[in-house]
């Protein structure tokens, strides 16, 4: 086969992943493209990643790999949580957040808070393989909502905090939910012992935004914990961050992390186990200088953090 032969013919997708590179995928075929109040929106099938949602031009998830990157962002804190019973989950909107931490029996109520009633709209339509049915849960309540609105009004209070947002892109809908205020809000809205995490971004493309994330919610949260995975979706690692008022998630041994997966999650997981916890927490050096560059400070309301950074 020669290389002409290897290229499809057809369309492709642009993504910029810094304003200097981008990478490209073929696209097999396009199932919604549109605007909603808040973002673009497509819905899209790879050739080679399957279906996949786009907002504002960046890959939220993919069939390829969308299961590593939603084991990665809930059970980390879920299982360090000694009985998560009530969750809350800001963004989310695939419904694929919703389904893992619903696998939890401890699990009594999952508050579900997303902007955008028609992003939900599509995934229950579109990416029925992701959401796998978890809008139709009993135990979960949704609410279309800007996350943080949502958090100012109530006196909810949880054991697990989720935050599947959007990158912090200026103008866009999420970037006021990655400050030292906003976290300040979760922290109030935690029960002892609570735990928050956050999608951090690329510790690839946006590294000093991952640390600033870090730093942020180390500012406001005793325990904080940066670890990343590999998302071949994303062309990147990426990174996460989780915020504790006790537990600590790398405390736990391989060992106590498959006894609490098994008595407490139902099915079986794809990617997370006992040791890919201890290696998603073990960051690389020169990722671990970055979360110690003095020159990096918490992102605040006023002076906010925004990709790329
Ligand atoms: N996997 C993702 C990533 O890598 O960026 C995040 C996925 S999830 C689809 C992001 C969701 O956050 C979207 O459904 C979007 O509508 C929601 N969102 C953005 N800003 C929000 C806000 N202020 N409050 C609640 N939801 C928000």
């Amino acid at each position: 086969m020669s290389l002409a032969d290897m290229s499809h013919e057809g369309t492709w997708m642009i993504e910029f992943n810094t304003p200097y590179s981008f990478h490209v995928r073929g696209i097999k075929r396009v199932l919604y493209s549109g605007v909603t109040k808040y973002q673009r929106v497509a819905i899209v099938e790879f050739e080679d990643l399957g279906k996949a949602l786009i907002l504002d031009g960046k890959t939220q998830s993919s069939l390829y790999d969308e299961f590593v990157y939603h084991e990665s962002l809930v059970h980390p804190a879920m299982i360090t949580h000694p009985n998560p019973r009530r969750v809350l989950i800001l963004g989310g909107g695939e419904g694929a957040t919703a389904r893992e931490v619903l696998r939890y029996r401890s699990v009594e109520e999952v508050v579900m808070v997303d902007i955008d009633d028609e992003v939900i709209r599509l995934a229950k339509e579109y990416l029925p393989e992701m959401h796998q049915g978890s809008f139709d849960d009993p135990r979960l309540k949704l609410i279309i909502d800007d996350g943080r609105k949502y958090l100012e009004r109530s006196n909810d209070k949880f054991d697990v905090v989720i935050l599947d947002l959007t990158d912090p892109l200026e103008g866009g809908p999420s970037y006021l939910l990655y400050t030292v205020e906003f976290y300040s809000i979760v922290r109030k809205r935690l029960n002892e012992g609570g735990l928050m995490v956050t999608q951090a971004t690329s510790t690839t493309y946006s590294a000093r935004t991952f640390a600033t994330i870090y730093r942020t919610v180390a500012s406001v949260f005793p325990v904080t914990r940066a670890y990343q995975v590999y998302m071949h979706s994303f062309d990147s690692t990426w990174g996460f961050v989780i915020g504790s008022l006790g537990p600590d998630p790398a405390s736990l041994t391989p060992e106590e992390v498959n006894d609490r997966t098994s008595s407490r999650v139902k099915g079986e997981l794809r990617f997370y186990d006992g040791e890919v916890h201890r290696a998603l927490f073990t960051l690389p050096k020169h990722i671990r200088r970055v979360l110690e560059d003095p020159s990096i400070i918490p992102a605040t309301d006023q002076r906010p953090t925004f990709l790329p950074a």
